[in-house]
């Protein structure tokens, strides 16, 4: 019998059942990761899944595990192309040899269809939970009151002490099992970086692990509620989100430090929000494993899809960060670099996408999905969609008003002048009037659309 643990969005060593379940076995192991060859392939909009700041990521994740690994005699085989053609590449390296599959469970379709074919090719396959809080056991005993509107997912959540407790993460034991070495060969080719990446907390579960502790050490999450919308600082919001996506940090780990860290220092309205956030991701993890495909399709989860129509020029001024509006070029240029960008101004900037360009929401998406380091396909599609009315929210859609919002969050511009510093010169003021059409900014593009003021 040999093991294979196929690891995808759970890049760690820490509270991981995977690597639990192959020690308790102690057949021998081969841990795999894939770089799924469609994830590198250009689509019909000229966009890919591993932008510059992503891949740099996701190499640094891949780096550290291998590393940590590789202390405990185990290898990391990373391979690149078709998960089911890989592994049934394994499967005729391993003939006559009885295999065993673990992997985490799917949480979005792609993923699904990868591991019933895996089923199909006569694998046994054992799934375990490694990206959300809950199980699919408790979930289920949320019964009709899931799925429903967040506020409804949240209190019923709230009020179950059972699920606001937990369960605790499991100890990841040393391995105590033999390398399973593999002979395949796959090499993998990674995207060559058009842009000098800057993240803003280094990839991997030592560099996430850092970073958390000292983001509680000092005790930033003491002003969590008030500075999670600011649009730029290093500690107004946690930074957990890349290390979330690619499960380099377990969400249940972090959500019983914050109640180690509230019994020791004291629970706040703070704290607290930090894990209601924490449930609007969960929200929509289980969102997409509720609908599925469904979410993929233009009116979303909704019966009707909000108005687009393609429109070249309007797409390019946005792949370009020359969409004449200020506060969403800094925004495009910021994500480029970082693979990063503050939830207010994600909110500005895909309102901007869908309710003035017009453009069909799922590009945004995509866009999104090709540059985020935290590329997470249930909370950023999740995301959009309720932006563009087409997802949970009960109200039609929700349209922010960039000018008031960039009054409010971005006062002195301070965004703006860091990411477009041609207009380091140029006020709040000024700026605003520019992006509602009145062209002021003579040697900035004129907006593709304006912004418009007014409520
Ligand atoms: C259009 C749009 C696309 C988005 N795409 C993604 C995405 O691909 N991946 C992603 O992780 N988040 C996404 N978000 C949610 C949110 O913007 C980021 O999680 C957050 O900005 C990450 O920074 P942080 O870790 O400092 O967040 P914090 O404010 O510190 O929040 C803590 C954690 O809570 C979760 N969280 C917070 N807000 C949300 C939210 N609105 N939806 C879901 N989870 C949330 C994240 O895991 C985050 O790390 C998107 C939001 C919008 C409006």
């Amino acid at each position: 019998m040999v093991q294979l643990l196929w690891l995808r969005n759970d890049l760690r060593l820490h509270d991981h059942e995977g690597f639990r379940l192959a020690s308790g076995h102690g057949a021998p192991l081969a841990v795999i990761f894939i770089l799924p060859q469609q994830w590198l392939t250009n689509d019909d909009a000229g966009m890919n899944r591993l932008g510059s700041a992503k891949s740099h990521y996701l190499r640094s994740a891949l780096i550290d595990l291998h590393r940590q690994l590789e202390d405990q005699t185990i290898d990391l085989h990373i391979f690149s192309g078709d998960p089911l053609q890989i592994f049934k590449d394994i499967q005729a390296e391993f003939t006559g040899t009885d295999l065993r599959l673990l992997t985490a469970e799917a949480q979005a379709p792609e993923e699904s269809d990868w591991i019933s074919g895996i089923r199909d090719l006569g694998m046994p396959v054992t799934t375990y939970s490694a990206q959300t809080l809950f199980t699919e056991k408790q979930i289920q005993t949320l019964g009709s009151s899931y799925p429903s509107p967040f506020t409804r997912f949240r209190n019923t959540v709230e009020g179950d002490p059972g699920l606001w407790q937990v369960k605790t993460p499991v100890d990841t034991p040393p391995l105590g099992v033999h390398e399973q070495p593999l002979r395949l060969q796959s090499p993998v080719s990674w995207p060559q970086s058009a842009y000098q990446v800057k993240l803003p907390v280094s990839g991997g579960e030592r560099g996430a692990q850092l970073w958390w502790s000292d983001y509680l050490k000092s005790d930033a999450i003491n002003h969590y509620k008030t500075t999670r919308n600011q649009l730029m600082g290093k500690y107004s919001s946690s930074h957990l989100s890349a290390a979330l996506a690619w499960g380099c940090l377990s969400v249940r780990q972090i959500w019983h430090d914050i109640l180690q860290y509230e019994a020791a220092k004291g629970a706040s309205e703070h704290t607290y929000w930090l894990r209601f956030e924490l449930l609007w991701r969960e929200y929509f993890h289980w969102s997409l494993r509720h609908h599925g495909k469904q979410l993929f399709q233009p009116n979303g989860l909704a019966s009707h899809a909000p108005e687009s129509r393609p429109d070249p020029a309007r797409w390019q001024a946005w792949c370009n960060a020359t969409t004449g509006v200020p506060m969403v070029d800094a925004g495009l240029r910021e994500l480029r670099h970082t693979g990063h960008i503050s939830n207010r101004l994600r909110q500005n900037m895909a309102s901007y996408f869908i309710h003035q360009l017009k453009l069909d929401w799922r590009l945004g998406a995509r866009w999104f999905e090709m540059y985020l380091a935290d590329a997470d396909v249930a909370s950023n599609y999740g995301n959009w969609a309720y932006i563009a009315g087409c997802g949970h929210d009960p109200r039609p859609q929700r349209q922010f008003n960039l000018n008031r919002q960039l009054r409010q969050y971005d006062p002195h511009a301070e965004h703006i002048h860091y990411w477009c510093p041609e207009l380091s010169g140029e006020n709040a003021t000024n700026i605003i009037r520019h992006q509602t059409g009145e062209q002021i900014l003579p040697l900035y593009p004129a907006p593709v659309v304006p912004a418009p003021d007014g409520d």
